[in-house]
C-alpha cells in the first residue's frame, strides 16, 4: 500500500520509517506550504479550525503524489477533533478522491476497533506479529530521539553566535536519526546529533529570558502552522521550553508531565472536567511556569478552537495572580508571519524590561 499520514513536525522521519519497515511505501507528507493552505481553505466548511484546513490540504497533495491510504488519530472528549477524520473522508469521496483514512481512536477507548485497525496495517504489509513489534520499537525511539535533538536545539538557540546555526545543526542530526536503522545505530545518531549542537560556537554571557510555549498540540508541535515562532524566539535570544513533544503525548514521562498535576494547578481557576484539546492544560502549564521562574509564557491557539478559547478567557487572572505576562497567537489562514514577528518583538522587549525592572526592586531590597 501506500501510506501517508500528517505531518507534525519532524516526527514524519520516525513515521516515514515506520511505514516502509512494515513494509508498505511511504508517501511523505510535504512540509505544510502555502498551496497546502490555499487548497484546505478551498475545502473545508470555513468554521474548521486551522489543524483541519492544513490536513486538508495534506490529504489533497499526498494523494496527488499517490497516497492510497492516510493513519491519523481520531479522538475522544468534547473536542470536535474526533469527527475530523470522517468529514475529511466525506470529502475526499465527494471529490471522488480514491484515499482512506484510517483514523486510530485511543486504544483504551475501543481496544478491538484499535487491534483491528493495526493489525490490518501490518499484516497487509507481510509482517509476523514479533517482527512488528520490533519494528514500533524502533519507531518509537526514533521518535523519542528526535524530540531529544529538538528540545536541546531550544537551549542551545538563543547562545548561537551565527545566526541559523543551531536550525542547520539540528537538520544535520535528524539525517543522521533518519539513516539509523537499529536501536543501537538511533542510540548512535542521537548521541552524535546532540553533541553537534552542544558542541557549536556559543556565548554563554548571554543571559536569555526563558519563555514557555502552551496550546492546541497541532499548532505548538508543527512549525510551519505557528510561522516558525519558536525558531524566532530562539533568535531573537530567548530560551523556548515547549509544554508539549510528540512523544510525551504519546506517554514518555521524562517528556510531559502527568495530566493529573498540570489539572491540579488548574483547578483553582477551572474547576471543570477537561474541556477538550489541551484547554486545561493551558492553564495549568502557565501557573507551572509561573511557579518555575520563567519570564512569559506564549499561547498558540488556532482560531475558533473552543478548548483555546475558554483557556484564554480564564488566562487573564491567571497571569495576574501567577505574576507572569501571557502573550496569545489566535492562528488562522489570515495570520501573517510579519505580524507574528512584530508581536513577538514588543513582548520579547516588554519582558527584558519587566526583568530589568524585576532586578532592580530586588538589588533595592538585599541593600535595605
Ligand atoms: S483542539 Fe481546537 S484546534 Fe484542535 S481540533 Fe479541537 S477545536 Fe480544533
Amino acid at each position: 500500500m501506500k501510506i501517508s499520514f500528517p505531518r507534525m513536525g519532524y516526527s514524519y522521519i520516525a513515521f516515514k520509517w515506520l511505514v516502509e519497515n512494515i513494509g508498505h511505501e511511504c508517501i511523505v507528507p510535504p512540509e505544510p506550504s502555502e498551496r497546502t493552505l490555499d487548497l484546505g481553505v478551498r475545502y473545508s466548511p470555513e468554521f474548521a479550525c486551522i489543524p483541519y484546513k492544513i490536513l486538508t490540504g495534506t490529504y489533497l497533495e499526498v494523494a496527488d503524489m499517490g497516497a492510497e491510504v492516510v493513519l491519523t488519530s481520531g479522538g475522544i472528549g468534547p473536542c470536535r477533533a474526533g469527527y475530523y477524520w470522517i468529514m475529511h473522508q466525506q470529502m475526499l469521496d465527494e471529490l471522488g478522491i480514491d484515499l482512506k483514512i484510517i483514523a486510530f481512536e485511543p486504544p483504551l477507548n475501543n481496544i478491538s476497533d484499535f487491534w483491528q485497525k493495526l493489525k490490518l496495517v501490518w499484516k497487509s504489509g507481510g509482517l509476523s506479529y514479533r517482527e512488528f513489534i520490533r519494528v514500533m520499537k524502533v519507531a518509537w525511539e526514533k521518535l523519542k530521539a528526535i524530540d531529544d535533538l529538538e528540545q536541546l536545539s531550544f537551549k542551545v538557540r538563543p547562545y548561537e553566535i551565527h545566526r541559523g546555526e543551531t536550525s542547520r545543526t539540528l537538520w544535520k542530526g535528524l539525517d543522521f536519526l533518519d539513516e539509523a536503522n537499529s536501536i543501537p545505530e538511533i542510540k548512535e545518531a542521537r548521541s552524535e546529533g546532540l553533541k553537534l549542537l552542544n558542541s557549536m560556537p556559543q556565548d554563554k554571557t548571554r543571559d536569555p529570558l526563558k519563555v514557555g510555549i502552551i496550546g492546541e498540540i497541532y499548532v505548538v508541535l508543527e512549525p510551519s502552522a505557528n510561522h516558525y515562532i519558536q525558531i524566532m524566539l530562539g533568535e531573537a535570544g530567548v530560551e523556548v521550553d515547549r509544554s508539549m513533544y510528540l512523544s510525551g503525548y504519546c506517554g514518555r514521562r521524562e517528556m510531559h508531565r502527568p495530566n493529573e498535576e498540570i489539572f491540579a494547578m488548574a483547578r483553582p481557576y477551572l474547576n471543570e472536567a477537561p474541556i477538550g484539546g489541551h484547554g486545561t492544560n493551558s492553564i495549568g502549564e502557565t501557573v507551572l511556569y509561573a511557579k518555575n521562574g520563567f519570564d512569559g509564557v506564549i499561547q498558540l491557539a488556532p482560531f475558533a478552537c473552543i478548548p483555546e478559547i475558554v483557556a484564554k478567557s480564564i488566562i487573564p487572572r491567571v497571569s495576574r495572580e501567577q505574576d507572569i505576562p501571557v502573550l496569545t497567537f489566535f492562528i488562522d489562514e489570515q495570520t501573517g508571519k510579519a505580524g507574528v514577528q512584530t508581536r513577538i518583538e514588543a513582548f520579547v522587549d516588554l519582558l527584558e524590561k519587566r526583568r530589568e525592572r524585576k532586578r532592580k526592586e530586588q538589588g533595592r531590597l538585599r541593600a535595605c
